[in-house]
């Protein structure tokens, strides 16, 4: 039986933010720099910036407000504008990455802070803005430390921060409570405005469940969906929120839920006679909006609500009615793994701090509970104090090319809330330099100013920019465009079902006749693309229909950006003579030749960057057990579980990078950085 209910919501005069409105927007009147703190859910995100539309800083400018996560800027600004009763796009709207909710009439703007780099690039002094609102700032997103640096580089001097503008700028920068010391004294002991939040006890109970030997395991789904269903059964009424680490993760522990909550008798099973029932709804970064919604609205009476997330309930949405957490321990994060010598998602335990943030997600309007699935010795043993901020910890190469083309010579001495690693900027520096993007003295080249226009990794880039230079653009934009999307192939988590889905895409690869997984995901964006149901034919094919929509778009796009660098004059257009496949090789060689590998003994392949790492082709490759002579490779990413996997792989032939892989060991780091010192 359907039934139907209006969402009780948070009144946004009951936040606790309101009761400082005035003082606030006179805190941003009198200083250039100024620190917003304050408990997740205290109305930061949502109310400040309204507030300063309401007191006329829309008059010169905009108010742009950035947030590291694609998912918190889309649904804070869909809020926002049902807040203000305005069309989402107009007044109000959105840009994230491949996705701009804007217009003409835009004058308050959520927005990633990678788009705002962006902007930064073009207009340095970022000239149609009055207030600029670093959100999420306790997040320590790589791209917030570098906009924290560059504000603070560019702002600072009264006078230099006046030049290329007509009104002057004022810089917010709102955080979770952390750090504001650090922060305040960053940007020359700036004001802290700090908003005293409610939260009631929370009680956290470890479990017994996941101890330090468990660290690899992937058991802790299935105990995270026991600790639900335990809680589901004997707690009071009152939400729960569970934290999980990716999409088909979430999925599956959602399907486990449906399953063993349909046998739930709620005449006897469950404790709380008013508990009646149970909802459950994932929460993941790439969720369709819509279906995002819900999470906000109030069940129906006597429907407990379970949201199964990812860490982006911790602190970018604020989830009322929760009472009840069960915390996996761990978190999905992007580390420079020393061993592969790139980046790669790994799985991880969290932070003590994060999971005291998670903990108190349950504290909000009443005093609540967090279950952990971990033991104290886990806590004690596995978890690091802090969440390493990312610029520590992952590939910098894309934020030192944008560092360089805005004139930041320097990039040592940048002023880094905290220094990255001297040796990830010289990994960084020898990256630009073997893609032609900088050269040996550190400056940046006319092909490193064309790669900087892409919102791409590096690599892939540089083979786009290949392929544009061949006039082959058409094999390589539906490629790059794929890669940026996530989860083209449906994976079902039913053995049958899985099996069917495998099929269907091994199909799909023969159909390409050259066994390359790039080529595969060409094959599927054409034959997409030229359907006449597009839907229906993904279904057919077992592909994710809305991924593929996306990457429609943003084939779309890299073509616009395309088209507009290779009308400049001096755009490299070069000649080939050879067949088509090898062509398309050939161009994914120009960005990839840093992920060749070469076979050693059997299924296993040596990397050839100088780190040596033997690695497997992942099951998902069309390459995976193939009885063909494959001497040499090269590979999109690296997946590392108990062993490390290649994915996206493509068979190639040695000479193709025999010029390239010496570029690997030639350069001289010493000589980079000493003119990164200069
Ligand atoms: P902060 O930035 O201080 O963490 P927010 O401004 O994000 O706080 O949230 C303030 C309140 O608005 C919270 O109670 C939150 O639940 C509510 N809220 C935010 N977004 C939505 C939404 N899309 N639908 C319903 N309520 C929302
Ligand atoms: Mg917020």
């Amino acid at each position: 039986k359907q039934t139907r209910w209006t969402p009780k919501d948070c009144e946004p005069k009951q936040l606790p933010i309101y009761q400082h409105k005035n003082k606030l927007i006179q805190a941003v009147r009198s200083s250039t720099f100024l620190i917003v703190t304050g408990e997740t859910g205290s109305g930061k995100t949502t109310q400040l910036p309204q507030y300063l539309h309401q007191a006329g800083f829309c008059k010169d400018g905009k108010i742009g407000v950035t947030q590291p996560r694609r998912v918190a800027a889309i649904t804070v600004a869909q809020r926002v504008a049902q807040e203000m009763k305005c069309t989402l796009g107009r007044e109000i709207g959105y840009q994230v990455r491949f996705d701009d909710c804007t217009s003409q009439d835009t004058v308050l703007k959520y927005m990633t802070d990678g788009c705002l780099l962006r902007e930064v690039l073009a207009d340095p002094v970022l000239s149609q803005y009055s207030v600029v609102i670093l959100d999420e700032v306790h997040e320590r997103s790589l791209n917030t430390d570098i906009l924290l640096g560059l504000l603070k580089k560019v702002f600072s001097n009264p006078r230099e921060a006046m030049k290329g503008r007509s009104f002057p700028l004022k810089v917010v920068v709102m955080s979770a409570t952390l750090e504001t010391d650090k922060l305040s004294s960053f940007f020359n002991n700036c004001p802290v405005f700090e908003i005293p939040g409610r939260v009631f006890p929370v009680a956290s109970m470890f479990g017994t469940a996941v101890g330090p030997k468990d660290v690899e395991s992937t058991f802790y789904v299935k105990e995270v969906v026991k600790v639900a269903l335990d809680v589901h059964t004997s707690e009071e009424a009152g939400d729960i929120l569970v934290f999980l680490t990716g999409q088909s993760e979430i999925e599956h522990a959602c399907d486990m839920l449906f399953e063993k909550a349909e046998n739930i008798d709620y005449r006897y099973d469950v404790q709380d006679r008013t508990v009646e029932g149970l909802l459950i709804l994932p929460l993941y970064g790439s969720m369709p909006t819509d279906q995002q919604r819900q999470i906000f609205q109030a069940p129906p009476p006597g429907i407990r609500k379970c949201v199964v997330a990812t860490n982006i309930a911790a602190t970018s949405l604020t989830i009322n009615g929760i009472k009840y957490i069960v915390d996996s321990g761990f978190v999905k994060q992007l580390n420079h793994n020393s061993r592969v010598g790139m980046d790669v998602l790994e799985v991880v335990p969290i932070s003590k701090s994060e999971a005291q943030q998670r903990a108190g997600r349950a504290g909000r309007t009443s005093a609540g509970k967090c279950f952990r699935i971990y033991t104290k010795g886990f806590w004690e043993k596995c978890m690091p104090e802090y969440t390493i901020p990312e610029i520590q910890r992952t590939s910098l190469t894309a934020v030192i090319l944008t560092l360089k083309c805005l004139g930041v010579h320097d990039v040592i001495r940048f002023p880094y809330l905290d220094c990255p690693e001297e040796r990830f900027i010289l990994e960084a520096l020898k990256q630009l330099y073997q893609f032609d993007a900088i050269d040996r003295r550190g400056r940046v080249t006319k092909l490193g100013e064309l790669m900087v226009e892409f919102p791409l990794h590096p690599g892939l880039t540089r083979a786009l920019l290949k392929a544009a230079s061949l006039s082959c653009q058409d094999l390589l934009l539906p490629v790059a465009a794929m890669l940026s999307v996530e989860n083209i192939f449906i994976r079902p988590g039913q053995p049958d079902k899985q099996k069917e889905a495998a099929k269907q895409h091994r199909e799909l690869a023969a159909k390409t006749g050259s066994m390359n997984d790039f080529a595969t995901l060409l094959s599927v964006f054409n034959a997409c693309k030229s359907s006449d149901r597009p839907s229906g034919w993904c279904k057919e094919n077992w592909i994710h229909w809305r991924a593929l929509k996306s990457a429609f778009s943003v084939e779309t796009q890299l073509r616009e950006i395309l088209l507009r660098l290779q009308q400049r004059r001096d755009f490299p257009f070069e000649t080939f003579d050879g067949n088509k496949s090898e062509l398309f090789r050939r161009c994914l060689c120009a960005g990839y030749f840093t992920n060749v590998a070469r076979r050693s003994v059997g299924k296993v392949f040596c990397t050839m960057d100088g780190h040596g790492s033997m690695v497997h082709i992942h099951p998902s490759s069309s390459l995976f057990e193939q009885d063909v002579e494959l001497n040499w490779v090269i590979f999109h990413d690296v997946l590392v579980t108990s062993k490390m996997y290649i994915r996206t792989v493509c068979p190639i032939r040695y000479e193709w990078v025999k010029d390239l892989l010496p570029k690997l060991h030639e350069v001289d780091v010493y000589e980079l950085s000493s003119v990164a010192r200069q």
